[in-house]
């Protein structure tokens, strides 16, 4: 198909051809996103929708940031990829904006292509080092879909026909640090945690479970893992475990930190990365100029425009006038930042369809549970807007 028929393509055409070359794997919404600016999305037909999604908390500047796109522009024109056997400037400058975010117990960053690919880079490096091979995980975590992050997510609806799974993995429920001390041996390779539940439905870990989880971990030689994949940069601070207290010894990051061009961050202790051999992990793409180049601007972005204190104030005033609604088909609001989660009394699929028909754009997280991850750059004017439709839709 040439570039040039793209943007004229009816939703039509687009439905039959993606119904018919793809594997059938999503349940799809109606629509054709084509284009984006600032927190809004257009589809095919040119209608605009208000965009509190940001594609799976990816696009946190929003759409076609102007700073962003020129510096991806200008990296275009200069060096995409790179082999990591060389070594390259903007790879070194994407490292050290990394440094600066993540803790200083974890200071060695392998830079990947997904959030599952540095999951699965995590869970090697714990297996390597320890020379264990176990995991435990969180009934109603989320860590991926490759076969070694599938191990640690909990859901029996991915996993089954996969089964059985590389690597062992017990399941505890989430919060219950004594069910943790229970699973968790000196067999046990890695405890691998979410410190806020995002497709389990936003539930944020209790300070103490978060520090049990240190005390077991320091207890048995299990490494610790903080998959901060859908937490980091939207709770206030760039990772929601260590701004409690709790340092992991390893840290996974993705979605935000490249604004859309895929990146994934496994940043971990040096006794971890002391114990990995060499050439025993890699990766063609990771770490390519232009993700880094992503990697920079991002950062760049979220501290120059203040993004984190931001996504902080912003979010309270969200959750708070969600919660003043007082709709009686709401259960609970609750989360941190710009990760909100709204538990409804009734299944959410026709609260979603209703708030598309008015022009807004959240996720599902659980059955009844709707998730507002927006852009970091969401304002008041778009919370003014986005209330407007909820207080019809939840009336
Ligand atoms: N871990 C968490 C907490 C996630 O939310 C996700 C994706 O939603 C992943 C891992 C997997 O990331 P990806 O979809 O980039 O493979």
């Amino acid at each position: 198909m040439s570039r040039a028929l793209a943007p004229t393509l009816s939703l039509y055409l687009i439905q039959g051809l993606e119904a018919r070359l793809q594997p059938s794997l999503y349940a799809k919404r109606d629509i054709a996103i084509v284009r984006g600016e600032g927190c809004h999305l257009y589809d095919s037909e040119g209608r605009r929708y208000l965009d509190a999604m940001s594609n799976y908390g990816v696009a946190a500047l929003g759409h076609a940031d102007p700073e962003y796109t020129a510096a991806m522009t200008d990296q275009l024109g200069r060096l995409i990829s790179c082999h990591q056997s060389f070594y390259n400037d903007v790879r070194a400058a994407a490292l050290a904006m990394i440094e600066s975010v993540v803790p200083a117990e974890t200071p060695r960053i392998f830079l990947s292509n997904s959030g599952a690919e540095a999951i699965e880079a995590a869970l090697k490096f714990a297996i390597a080092s320890s020379g264990r091979h176990g995991i435990v995980a969180a009934k109603k975590g989320y860590h991926g879909r490759t076969l070694g992050a599938l191990s640690a997510t909990a859901d029996p609806k991915y996993r089954a026909p996969f089964e059985p799974l590389p690597i062992p993995a017990t399941h505890v429920a989430y919060n219950d640090a004594d069910a943790l001390e229970a699973a968790v041996t000196e067999e046990t390779a890695a405890i691998i945690l979410e410190p806020i539940l995002g497709e389990g439905g936003i539930h944020p870990a209790t300070p103490e479970f978060l520090a049990a989880a240190r005390r077991i971990a320091d207890a048995t030689g299990a490494v610790l893992i903080a998959d901060e994949i859908q937490t980091g940069f939207r709770t206030g601070a760039p990772f929601v475990m260590p701004a409690q207290g709790v340092i992991p010894d390893i840290l996974v990051a993705a979605k935000a930190i490249g604004n859309g061009f895929p990146v994934g961050v496994t940043a971990i202790t040096e006794a971890i990365s002391g114990g990995i051999p060499a050439g025993a992990h890699g990766t063609t793409y990771g770490a390519s100029p232009l993700a880094s180049r992503a990697v920079v601007a991002s950062l760049t972005a979220f501290q120059d425009r203040d993004l984190y204190a931001r996504s902080a104030r912003v979010g309270e005033r969200l959750m708070a006038e969600i919660r003043a609604l007082n709709s009686p088909r709401v259960r609970d609001v609750r989360g941190r930042g710009l990760m909100i989660g709204v538990e409804l009394k009734e299944r959410v699929t026709p609260v979603l369809r209703a708030l598309q028909e008015r022009g807004v754009l959240v996720l599902p997280a659980t059955p009844v549970v709707f998730r507002l991850l927006p852009p970091l750059i969401w304002d008041d004017a778009q919370t003014d807007e986005l209330m407007a439709a909820l207080a019809e839709v939840l009336a």
